[in-house]
């Protein structure tokens, strides 16, 4: 079978795809890597991974590179869903013969909903995809391939569960379909450095977080590794593939949940004189922490999520504010940069509470911030929670333009609150004289930054000015 990984078209810049843990369209233009429709693609010959919002691509471009392919595999996400299964009906209506699956944690956690939801759709492909669709496209029945659903005279038919791929180190490196399939100049993060290029060195979270999306409906919450010398030998390949990346990004869920190989990896690290950075939670100590600098560490993307503890307790985040402090505070000793993610619309959130994070951001004072509102998604406790207690205002999660929506509201808090609030903790955070003067120094000093900061200075501008219109316009 010709296979075709598709990254569907969506809104103008929406950043929804195989590697985006919460699919919006951004503040800033961002793309992540479709990373996990990479690992199948490496494994199948002849298949092509294809990411129509980082290429721009319309749905008319997206169908005339697929022409030929036998099986179309669609990374889903709820945010996009409905828009997801016109682009599977448009295939269809192409090539009446073309499987078409949908792979990715909604439909992970939905599998008959999406089915339900369109004939134009085969099969699901239920949590990890890699070997499932490889059986698919080697010929397999479908009624032999463990984690998918079906459908079958009409009856939905769901197939036992595929176990969780524990040997990560038989995956094929995604840095070798990047370089077959993808123009890394496509992806961006606004507190990277571009160009990047991102790996996974292993998958899940032992935390349990209720809100987040990947560990609850995907990769589970044991973190399985790869080892420390996989790791260090793709990373050798990307710097060969890829001389121009200015850094490696480990898109671990917590890629420090484990420490010993944390070492490790970084002893490895020290060698190639690379810049890389990843993410962190707060427990991370400091001997780790001057570890991972001294191998080339720059920045650490870190969940604060709210400033206050019940809020913390309530989303079993299972840190402290405490914890938060100290670890901020070796994270600055040592010169590690923060992009710190706020969420705002957690459980029981108040008008208080999100006054508190506003506080707690300005007193943390990382580099860079992103505030998210709360998205209830289905197969999350946090979805349940929602439910269950009437929280859920609004099942699209997502609005005009892929702009995130707010769907909960609590008993002292309007959705419409939580919304609003976005904007009031950007400013509070970012309009500061010290943020100012520091940006102001970029700008004079530095002449990619300043083109950068001011590409992304006006981009934010305007992501303020039309959420300001989605509100009166009483879209939210
Ligand atoms: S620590 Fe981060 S990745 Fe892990 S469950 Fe919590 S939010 Fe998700």
């Amino acid at each position: 079978m010709r296979v075709a990984l598709l990254n569907p078209p969506s809104y103008a810049d929406f950043d929804g795809g195989a590697g985006s843990r919460y699919q919006a369209t951004r503040e800033v233009t961002s793309f992540w890597y479709p990373t996990w429709l990479c690992y199948p693609a490496g494994m199948i010959e002849g298949s092509k991974v294809i990411d129509a919002p980082a290429e721009h691509l319309t749905l008319e471009e997206t169908l005339g590179r697929l022409k030929g392919y036998d099986l179309v595999a669609i990374y889903t996400s709820a945010a996009s869903f409905n828009k997801d299964v016109q682009t599977a009906g448009s295939i269809k209506a192409q090539n009446s013969k073309a499987l078409v699956a949908v792979v990715g944690p909604h439909p992970s956690a939905v599998p008959e909903e999406c089915l339900r939801a369109s004939n134009h759709i085969d099969f699901v492909c239920r949590r990890e995809f890699d070997y499932t669709i490889k059986e698919v496209a080697e010929g397999k029945g479908l009624k032999d391939v463990s984690g998918i659903s079906y459908r079958k005279n009409g009856q939905i038919i769901h197939n036992p569960d595929r176990k969780p791929i524990n040997d990560l180190d038989a995956l094929p490196f995604v840095v070798e379909t990047y370089k077959r399939d993808l123009n890394i100049h496509n992806y961006q993060i606004p507190y990277l450095k571009r160009p990047y290029v991102s790996i996974y060195t292993g998958r899940g979270c032992p935390a349990q977080c209720i809100f987040c999306l990947w560990p609850q409906t995907f990769t589970g919450n044991t973190y399985r590794v790869r080892s420390p010398q996989n790791v260090v030998e793709e990373v050798q390949l990307a710097v060969k593939y890829f001389p121009e990346a200015n850094e490696i990004f480990f898109d671990d869920d917590t890629f420090t949940a484990n420490r010993s190989r944390v070492h490790e990896i970084c002893k490895g690290l020290k060698h190639l004189g690379i810049t890389w950075s990843t993410t962190s939670r707060v427990t991370t100590d400091p001997e780790t922490l001057k570890v991972m600098k001294d191998s080339g560490l720059r920045l650490l993307v870190v969940g604060y999520e709210s400033g206050s503890q019940k809020i913390l307790n309530n989303v079993k985040k299972g840190t402290t504010l405490e914890q938060a402090r100290e670890f901020t505070k070796n994270c600055k000793k040592l010169g590690i940069q923060i992009h710190g993610a706020f969420i705002l619309g957690l459980p029981e959130e108040t008008k208080e509470t999100i006054e508190e994070s506003i506080r707690f951001a300005r007193e943390m004072n990382p580099d860079t911030i992103q505030v998210s509102l709360a998205s209830p998604y289905p197969g999350t406790k946090f979805y349940e929670m929602c439910q269950e207690r009437g929280y859920l205002v609004e099942e699209n999660l997502v609005m005009d333009r892929g702009y995130q929506n707010c769907c909960v509201r609590y008993p002292t808090l309007s959705h419409e609150e939580v919304f609003r609030a976005v904007e009031r903790f950007y400013k509070k955070f970012y309009y500061r004289p010290g943020f100012i003067f520091k940006i102001l120094k970029k700008i004079l000093f530095d002449r990619e930054e300043r083109k950068r900061i001011l590409r992304e200075g006006k981009e934010f501008k305007a992501f303020l000015a039309r959420r300001k219109g989605l509100v009166k316009g009483k879209k939210c």
